[in-house]
């Protein structure tokens, strides 16, 4: 990435396909917005996941930001995994059925993603000053928008608030391009919106505006008089994920709230017989949820964020009883 920015003239936008050492043949389109003042360089990344539409949609609305405008340089990668995309495969990517967003930051003598998370990261992630990875639902997820950020890492925390979507994770998940919070302390976020193929105008600007907001934060683009949204922070994506295959009936929807035990869904099989019922592990906002009918054990249901009042108070708890014990 470093080449492709001391190429860019101060004042331009750089656009191509990258080829990535990788068989078979793995074409990345990047944009790189060359400001005509100093300033950080932000990575934007797109396409991890290569159905999420509104997110890549973002990521090239965002690639004709003005350069007169721009302080540093906007690195844009809209479809970081081009084999997904033109396959419109969900989850996963189809080369070796692994998912690429679990296996960063990658192995050099690893599968077909192991080896582009390796690329990737130690190519671009490794090399920003601040990453947004834009996300949004599945073909077969509905969500309420939400940033994620490695728990405790306060940079990346202050980078998501910026950002301005309605809801803030903290994560201790791993394998994700967040690995470079914990690689190299770089202020990361992944940032989702819309799914199920949709992708309106109203979602696909909370992901462009959001990330403005989040330049300006760091300098990138001239102050806002304009306040940044409210923000609800949530210290846990609580899952849930079917133990078999099914017919799956949810029984909430994407933003949501649900208070602990309640019952979300349930699975039954071919016949029509009732397999299972689910409750919710914890009370808080449902962020994302399965809308296939057709369930595959051991995929995803839904996602219940956790409220950080509600965690702070067991904290608390904990905290008040340690002493003693
Ligand atoms: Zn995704």
């Amino acid at each position: 990435m470093l080449d492709l920015i001391q190429n860019a003239t101060p004042g331009t936008t750089q656009r191509g396909l990258l080829e990535a050492p990788l068989h078979p043949d793995t074409h990345l389109p990047f944009v790189v917005v060359r400001g005509m003042r100093e300033g950080p360089t932000l990575l934007v990344t797109a396409g991890v996941h290569g159905a999420e539409y509104a997110s890549i949609d973002a990521a090239y609305e965002l690639a004709d930001t003005d350069p007169a405008g721009l302080s540093g340089t906007l690195v844009v990668l809209p479809v970081v995994n081009p084999s997904a995309f033109w396959e419109r495969r969900i989850y996963v990517n189809p080369i070796d059925g692994r998912n690429l967003n679990r296996v960063f930051p990658g192995q050099a003598g690893g599968t077909y993603a192991e080896r582009l998370a390796h690329w990737i990261h130690g190519e671009f992630l490794s090399q920003a000053d601040a990453l947004i990875d834009l996300h949004g639902g599945d073909l077969v997820e509905a969500l309420e928008p939400f940033s994620i950020y490695v728990r405790g890492h306060e940079a990346s925390r202050a980078l998501a608030l910026a950002f301005g979507l309605p809801n803030v994770v903290a994560t201790d998940s791993r394998g994700m391009t967040l690995e470079v919070t914990h690689t190299h302390g770089l202020p990361a976020i992944i940032a989702e919106a819309s799914g199920q193929g949709l992708r309106p105008p109203a979602e696909v600007a909370r992901l462009v505006e959001g990330t403005r907001r989040a330049m300006r934060y760091l300098g990138m683009l001239a102050p806002s008089p304009n306040a940044t949204p409210p923000v609800t922070e949530h210290t846990a994506l609580a899952w849930l994920s079917s133990p078999a295959s099914g017919l799956w009936h949810p029984a909430v929807g994407a933003g949501e709230t649900v208070n602990e035990g309640q019952v979300v869904g349930t699975l039954r099989d071919l016949t029509g017989r009732d397999l299972r019922t689910f409750h919710a592990p914890r009370g808080g906002t449902v962020l994302f949820v399965v809308t296939s009918l057709a369930m595959n054990e051991g995929d995803p249901l839904l996602g219940i964020g956790v409220p950080a009042t509600a965690n702070e108070d067991s904290d608390a708890r904990r905290e008040e009883r340690s002493p003693a014990s």
